[in-house]
């Protein structure tokens, strides 16, 4: 896992595992994906109805994100990635980058199209959970 800054490593390991660095490298080296954000997004959508599909039998039409009470209550359910293709969330919260002249802050690529990195989404939750990155509950 080619993390750009050591930090960025952190968080990760110890939002997904406790910090067991190990733990983290083998469990979740397949989620990550440093490339282009551009060129992952290409290959998403190329696979994206399959994906989907792939994940409504999986997971017998269920949402796995249930961050909202009324999850699942008359959603749609979309693809998400359970670790974003790409994001800024850590340029903000780690390295306090803040946006100049209206742009928004430096994004940095991190999550891969490897089917580990799929959840099935409620469109509540997807919407509650916007661009965060968060642990799912198992
Ligand atoms: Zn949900």
């Amino acid at each position: 896992m080619n993390f750009k800054y050591k930090a960025d490593f952190k968080y990760f390991a110890d939002l997904l595992s406790n910090g067991d660095i190990v733990k983290f490298k083998k469990q979740y080296k397949d989620y990550f994906d440093f490339r282009d954000p551009l060129i992952k997004r290409k290959e998403f959508n190329l696979l994206r109805d399959k994906i989907f599909k792939d994940l409504v039998k999986k997971y017998n039409g269920k949402c796995q994100l249930r961050l909202v009470k009324d999850c699942s209550v008359n959603a749609t359910f979309v693809v998400d990635h359970f670790i974003p293709l790409s994001s800024n969330i850590l340029n903000k919260k780690l390295r306090k980058l803040k946006t100049i002249k209206g742009k928004k802050v430096l994004t940095q690529s991190f999550g891969s199209n490897n089917p580990v990195n799929f959840v099935l989404a409620c469109s509540k939750c997807n919407a509650y959970k916007k661009h965060r990155i968060m642990n799912i509950p198992n």
